[in-house]
Formats: C-alpha cells, sequence, structure tokens
C-alpha cells in the first residue's frame, strides 16, 4: 500500500508529485534523480511502500529480484551497459539514504572512484 501521506516517493508512483519518468510497469517506476550525481541518474523504486533494504523480508523476494532485474533493463535501454554503470541502494542514515522508501540508485556516464565517499 502506498504511504502517501509521509512518502515522497509514494506520492511519485501516485502521480501526486511529478518526476521524469523513465519506466513504469505494475512493480516499479524509474525516474530520473532531481540532484543526478552523474550524466546518467536514474532511481528505481518498487510501487510497494519498503522503507529500506533492511526491511525486506522473504516476503519480499519477488520484488526485491524484480528491482535488480529491471534496474538491468533500464540501464541496457539507457545504453549504459557497454561501459559498465554502478548500482547503489543506499541503507540507513549512516549510509546516506534521505528518503525512506526503498530505492535503487544507477548511476552512469561517468567512471566511478572505489571505495566510494
Ligand atoms: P538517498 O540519499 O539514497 O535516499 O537518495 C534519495 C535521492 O532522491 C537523492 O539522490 C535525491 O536527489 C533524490 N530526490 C529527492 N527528491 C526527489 C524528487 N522529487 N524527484 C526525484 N529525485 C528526488
Ligand atoms: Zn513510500
Amino acid at each position: 500500500m502506498p504511504n502517501t501521506d509521509r512518502c515522497l516517493f509514494c506520492r511519485i508512483v501516485t502521480g501526486e508529485i511529478v518526476a521524469k519518468k523513465v519506466h513504469e510497469d505494475d512493480e516499479v517506476v524509474a525516474f530520473n534523480d532531481i540532484n543526478p550525481q552523474a550524466p546518467t541518474h536514474v532511481l528505481v523504486i518498487p510501487r510497494k511502500h519498503i522503507p529500506t533494504l533492511d526491511d525486506l523480508t522473504t516476503a519480499d523476494t519477488s520484488i526485491a529480484g524484480t528491482l535488480m532485474v529491471r534496474s538491468a533493463q533500464i540501464a541496457r535501454n539507457l545504453h549504459l551497459s557497454s561501459d559498465g554503470y554502478r548500482v547503489v541502494i543506499n541503507t540507513g542514515e549512516a549510509a546516506g539514504q534521505t528518503v525512506f522508501h526503498i530505492h535503487a540508485h544507477i548511476l552512469g556516464g561517468r567512471n566511478f572512484g572505489w571505495p566510494p565517499g
């Protein structure tokens, strides 16, 4: 169920807040990050409100798998596969998570350092 009272990304899912969507289907929505950290920066979110990676349970196995598979398909559609790209799921405050609706960042179009900051 969407948590439209409090969650920014649930409100993007319902269309209450406008985002530049690059993909949507029955399970996930993907849109451009409003503050891009790379030439391509897309967020992929499940329609279901799950706050963090840490909240996933075995009941969410299908959603979690879909999030990864769709991220790869979207990256391919955005022509990121040949050069490579990064997929990041920040989990909790120490990791820099600011929106508590699970999301995969797809970052591409430049080289990335390791370890990340
Ligand atoms: P995180 O810090 O991992 O929780 O990532 C949250 C991301 O959401 C950040 O990269 C923000 O730039 C992005 N963001 C916040 N508000 C919006 C919005 N209205 N539309 C698109 N991206 C957003
Ligand atoms: Zn939400």
